[in-house]
């Protein structure tokens, strides 16, 4: 048998409910994997093994729900949660020097929820700081290596997370994805990540990157496990005034695997020169083992794709300058206090409490929303995202969903992008169009290039998390990508 720390969440779900092991083995067996590999992965920002053992005796109590006698689906199963996320007893720091000490004093609503079914917290994730990356270098702390590659980035921003969850340290984890800091970690580590419907999980006790765009959304082994968690966490919340009122599906029970008939849409723009041969080989290949399945392929066209990034990159900075400036040393967090005046006060907390890429985007965000400017960057920026939206409504009269790359490369190697900001933008290109249209969108691993993970992108319309789960599933059920692990 597989050990446990290998194992999927549904597995050890099934374990714990035929209590061959109690929550306590589960949970002192991921504290012990993270011992073995945190060393080298560093995927966490803190760990609180007491904390995640005194949870885990009180959930050996209450493994079932009161009344109906049915167990809580995440009982007693070990997890992490990114730091951008409120924890009331674990420190919230975002990565950032500005935040090393703050505790938040409550719980984000998808914690709370995930507590309420007796889930284990091992401690919280590394992450590129405020969520502003996409390889975790960022982080004022350390960076993370990828599970399949020491020498290279997990992919960011959570990709704690992602590194966590391939590692075999955490059962899964809540990231956050405001342009692709869930999907484009968990293809780089092999693993599965869902960005939800703006507004279908709760953004309460999330720290704000870019509040139109931001999501918390779940990082599993498989699309069980991701249709697990998601069940879990979506719903509508009072203090998320974003936060929308939708049928709450379980979506395990709509893991058919039934494809056939369903339309799948290839885009034409996201198969262009830039893309890894191999990486577009895998995903070629994917689509033909849905087609395989009975579902239908057709090309679409998304013209406005090439436009993506720039309109997310001038709406997401901009709105960080706008969230970012409450960071001013009266209020949260560092607080400069050799300084003469208050605004000398207020500078130097910024020019110190702030790392470089957050300073960059807070000063070109706050340049694309300043008179002269605005109307030039900001409103025409509104404007594009407008026409991606109606693009994407008019495909999907065409096709239930669209299969894509996730990111156009596997894991690059530590160092390689960090201090080139335009090139790290750029493998952003695929996960950017549904975070400005507010879609969902899944990443599932689909094979290899140069013996690193790749993972197919499948993106649906509004609320279709339920469809998109179940083609990874069928995928998966086909295929073995997902039970592969990275060495030792
Ligand atoms: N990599 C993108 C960025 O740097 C996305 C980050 C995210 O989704 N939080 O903005």
């Amino acid at each position: 048998m597989a050990t446990l720390h290998d194992l999927t969440l549904m597995e050890v779900r099934q374990l714990l409910e035929r209590r061959e092991v109690s929550p306590a083995d589960v949970a002192e067996s991921s504290l012990r994997r993270i011992d073995d590999v945190e060393q080298q992965v560093g995927a966490f920002i803190s760990v609180d093994g007491d904390l995640a053992l005194q949870m885990a005796h009180r959930a050996a109590g209450s493994l079932k729900k009161d009344g109906t006698g049915e167990p809580f689906p995440l009982a007693g199963i070990p997890m992490q949660i990114k730091d951008s996320i409120c924890t009331r007893d674990l420190p919230t720091t975002c990565a950032s020097h500005m935040l090393e000490q703050f505790r938040p004093g409550y719980d984000a609503t998808a914690v709370a929820k995930l507590f309420s079914e007796r889930a284990i917290l091992l401690g919280k994730g590394n992450m590129d700081e405020f969520a502003m990356g996409s390889s975790t270098e960022t982080s004022a702390f350390h960076p993370t290596h990828n599970p399949w590659d020491l020498e290279r980035v997990p992919g960011g921003s959570s990709g704690g997370g992602a590194a966590s969850v391939a590692a075999g340290e955490a059962y899964y984890a809540l990231g956050s994805d405001t342009g692709g800091s869930i999907r484009q970690p968990a293809s780089l580590c092999g693993v599965v990540g869902l960005k939800p419907t703006y507004g279908l999980v709760s953004r309460y006790g999330l720290i704000a990157f870019a509040s139109s765009l931001d999501q918390i959304g779940p990082i599993t082994r498989d699309v069980s496990d991701c249709a697990l968690v998601l069940s879990s966490i979506v719903g509508h919340d009072s203090m998320d005034s974003t936060s929308i009122s939708a049928p709450e599906p379980d979506y395990v029970s709509g893991l058919t695997q039934d494809v056939r008939g369903l339309r799948l849409g290839v885009p034409r723009e996201y198969f262009v020169d830039g893309v890894d041969s191999k990486v577009e080989g895998a995903v070629r290949e994917a689509i033909r083992v849905l087609e395989g399945l009975g579902a239908s392929v057709v090309e679409v066209t998304l013209p406005t794709t090439p436009y993506a990034l720039a309109c997310y990159y001038i709406l997401a900075l901009s709105e960080c300058s706008a969230n970012l400036a409450r960071y001013d040393g009266a209020k949260f967090g560092y607080s400069h206090q050799e300084a003469a005046t208050i605004w000398e006060g207020v500078e130097k907390t910024r020019q110190f409490g702030f790392g470089e890429e957050v300073k960059r985007r807070i000063m070109l965000g706050t340049f694309a929303l300043s008179t002269g400017y605005y109307d030039a960057y900001y409103l025409k920026a509104l404007r594009v995202r407008t026409l991606i939206r109606q693009e994407f409504d008019r495909v999907f009269q065409e096709c239930d969903a669209l299969v894509t790359p996730t990111a156009p490369t596997p894991a690059f190697p530590l160092g390689e992008r960090k201090d080139d900001p335009v090139r790290m933008y750029l493998g952003d290109i695929y996960t950017v169009p549904a975070s400005v249209a507010g879609i969902p969108a899944i990443s599932v691993p689909c094979g290899f290039s140069q013996g690193l993970p790749v993972g197919m992108q499948i993106i649906g319309p509004s609320l279709s998390e339920g469809t998109l789960l179940n083609i990874g599933y069928a995928y998966e059920q086909a295929t073995t990508w997902h039970k592969l692990r990275p060495p030792q």
